[in-house]
């Protein structure tokens, strides 16, 4: 197997900046579902973490890591807090001696997805037990606002209130500093990004593609989404070198 740090275009590009992969379930994807891009199934992750880990790569958290000198860092992230991800990823994690931060819905919490539309699937969602569980196999949590409304499409008062509610529900819960969030559907605006950081967060996510670098903003950091059942890594990483090129 030709690890990707062997490919020159693709070396260059790791090195100026971090990638932040981006995946929502880690589980087979189901006969009929409206979104099947958020399904990873749990033998192509694994796949994926085996030759990132046989590329010498170390995760860190978002906005962490230098990429100039010793190993290459990249950030594994989780949108929403799917039960698939601890039943089917915290496994390979452990194995592969990767950590992932998970962005949680904390006013949904061992429920399902109703934020998505009616003929979207519900899927379970991590409860307290297993969140604890991640946190303490080394994990980190995030927040992804309260209920996961799209934030530029409310009140800003009441935006205000998604992103404050959500960090501190998640730290009575948990007991652990929250320091990163995630804009739900990757929405977010000036206005939004502010509110982020008047929260105390360090940094948020959107789902806008790209890697990071020291002049990405803080509260616009880029990802990779990790899309398809039948995409591995080397198919991601020639889409990467081509798009940054
Ligand atoms: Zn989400």
């Amino acid at each position: 197997m030709k690890a990707y740090t062997e490919l020159a275009p693709h070396r260059n590009l790791f090195v100026e900046g971090v990638p932040m992969l981006m995946y929502h379930q880690v589980a087979p994807v189901p006969w009929k579902t409206w979104l099947p891009m958020l399904y990873v199934p749990p033998a192509l992750f694994r796949r994926q973490l085996e030759e990132l880990k046989q590329a010498g790569y170390v995760s860190a958290e978002p906005g962490c890591g230098d990429p100039r000198g010793g190993k290459p860092p990249l950030v594994i992230s989780f949108d929403d807090g799917f039960s698939s991800v601890f039943e089917n990823a915290l496994p390979v994690l452990g194995e592969t001696g990767f950590r992932a931060i998970q962005f949680l819905v904390p006013g949904r919490l061992g429920a399902t997805n109703d934020w998505e539309a009616a003929n979207v699937r519900r899927e379970r969602l991590m409860d307290h037990g297993q969140i604890r569980e991640w946190l303490a196999a080394g994990h980190w949590i995030g927040a992804h606002t309260l209920t996961h409304p799209r934030l530029t499409q409310l009140p800003l008062d009441k935006a205000r209130e998604e992103i404050v509610a959500s960090k501190k529900v998640l730290e009575d819960a948990f007991g652990v500093e929250v320091r990163h969030f995630a804009y739900p559907y990757g929405e977010w605006n000036e206005k939004i990004a502010g509110l982020v950081e008047e929260a105390g967060f360090a940094t948020a996510c959107t789902t806008a593609f790209g890697v990071n670098t020291a002049t990405t903003f803080s509260f616009a950091l880029k990802r990779v989404f990790v899309r398809y059942a039948d995409i591995g890594w080397h198919r991601l990483k020639g889409i990467l070198a081509r798009r940054l090129a």
